[in-house]
């Protein structure tokens, strides 16, 4: 058993998070749909998810930590249709532009990070059990749904009775993400529409392609097995997305799915709801522009609860850099960063911190936590009323915390510490420029743009600064 207890979002208790193998915590993430660049919404979702992942590792938890790429849905066929781009090219672009920005963000990259367009036979595979099990029927046009009514426990996690919403038979739905008060039947396996263009594979039933639910099911099957313990995503995934990937799954292997369900509230901007309409569907890079780094956003998106929708101003960045500059200058006081954290290193006098992150996540209290404690540390320090083995033990304590919040400090004089991913960038065009690739070297330092840096060259070096 982890010491983690977690608001469950089937049960609407907060309960402990309990591993079904011994040692290790199986969980999986729907991940990004790569057809643009992810907003800082999304981005809240996937940040609650690693600090998820941290404080069981900082409590001795192994995890396995599986995040799919949505490669192939709706989304990502009309818009690379749209572009005259092929979906892998187009998807891949759009990963690599993810990968840079989690790098940026201090994301821990997942054990597992699944295709949903390299799973097509075993999406098959699993349409046919359904079907042969009486869960699912093709359509004239080739198409296949799942009977919503063949499930009778569909509709418990998002409590479609509590909301009088029924089903029948006759309602179907075939677009990947529908309206929230509605239940149908919905598409496993779409048959071919022009507007698809070359996208599509054989099936038994048609040339088509898989719908977004089925991916999930099937990537979860493969990389953790029937049953597994942590499920999570952002709340517009609660319905009808996971609800379909419940019945699909427990109707497939006639065994529970998931333990545990962890679903994070919404991030808001200016008070307002994040969308295309609006335009404040603010990216890394649009942080990037108004002189922030990937640290304060973070740093900004882990300030309130995951359980409340959290309001984002470009103002709080501003707070965020000053907490974060304080910090920066306990840590130096103390001695700086250690690297490495010794193994099976506790928290010190910082345990209270951890204590509210072990309370369902607690991560506004465990900043308060922070800043109460590391005032007491620096009035101590100032007063020259710590021995050497309490500024050790702030010191690492110190680095735990950060660690489990995934947050990296600016040293005293204000700069940045330099992320290691931020480094080997740097490095890698250094090496590039002296092997004269200069194709190489500018598309590496677009990289080192984009995560939020400035690369400057020097007579034998460069200066790495973050873009403020
Ligand atoms: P998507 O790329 O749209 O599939 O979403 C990736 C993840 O971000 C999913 O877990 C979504 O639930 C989550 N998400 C989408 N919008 C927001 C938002 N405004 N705040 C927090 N999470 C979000
Ligand atoms: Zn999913």
């Amino acid at each position: 058993m982890s010491d983690l207890r977690l608001y469950d979002t089937l049960t609407r208790e907060i309960l402990p998070v309990k591993p079904m193998e011994k040692r290790t915590m199986r969980f999986y993430c729907c991940g990004p749909t790569v057809y643009g660049p992810a907003h800082i919404g999304n981005f809240r979702t996937f940040i609650m998810q690693d600090v998820f992942r941290r404080v069981l590792e900082a409590t001795g938890m192994k995890t396995r930590h599986v995040r799919n790429l949505t490669d192939v849905d709706d989304k990502t066929i009309r818009q690379s249709q749209a572009e005259g781009r092929s979906l892998g090219e187009f998807t891949q672009h759009w990963t690599d532009r993810f990968h840079e920005d989690c790098d940026a963000l201090n994301l821990m990259p997942p054990h597992v990070e699944p295709s949903a367009v390299a799973h097509i036979p075993e999406q098959i595979e699993l349409i046919q059990k359904l079907v042969d099990g009486g869960n699912a029927y093709k359509t004239d046009d080739g198409s296949v749904y799942f009977s919503v009514n063949s499930f009778p426990d569909y509709g418990n996690l998002s409590r479609l009775a509590e909301r009088s919403i029924t089903t029948t038979e006759t309602d179907r739905e075939s677009s990947d993400e529908y309206e929230r008060d509605s239940a149908a039947d919905f598409a496993l396996w779409k048959a071919q529409r022009d507007e698809d263009g070359p996208n599509h594979w054989p099936s038994p039933w048609s040339k088509g392609r898989p719908g977004w639910h089925i991916e999930c099911s099937c990537m979860v099957l493969k990389h953790l097995g029937e049953s597994f313990d942590v499920h999570s995503g952002g709340v517009d995934l609660i319905f009808p997305h996971h609800e379909n990937e419940i019945a699909q799954s427990e109707a497939a292997t006639g065994k529970p799915f998931v333990q545990h369900w962890f679903h994070i509230a919404h991030l808001m901007v200016e008070g307002k709801k994040m969308s295309k309409s609006l335009k404040n569907l603010y990216t890394l890079q649009d942080i990037a522009e108004r002189g922030f780094n990937a640290v304060e956003l973070r740093y900004v998106l882990l300030s309130g609860s995951y359980r409340q929708p959290l309001n984002f101003t470009f103002d709080s960045l501003q707070a965020a850099r000053s907490a974060l500059k304080r910090l920066g200058e306990l840590q130096e006081k103390l001695g700086g960063a250690p690297d490495p954290i010794p193994p099976e290193q506790d928290f010190g006098p910082f345990q209270p911190v951890l204590d509210a992150l072990l309370n369902d996540l607690n991560t506004p209290d465990a900043l308060g936590r922070l800043f109460r404690i590391a005032r007491e540390i620096q009035k101590a320090l100032d007063a020259g009323e710590l021995n050497d083995d309490q500024c050790e033990s702030a010191q690492l304590g110190l680095a735990m915390v950060l660690q489990a919040l995934g947050l990296v400090l600016p040293s005293a004089d204000g700069e940045v510490l330099i992320p290691e991913e931020i480094q080997t960038l740097a490095d890698e065009r250094w090496e590039a420029r002296k092997q004269r690739d200069w194709d190489r070297a500018d598309s590496l330092r677009d990289k080192i743009t984009k995560a939020g840096w400035q690369v400057e060259d020097r007579k034998e070096t460069f200066d790495l600064t973050p873009l403020n």
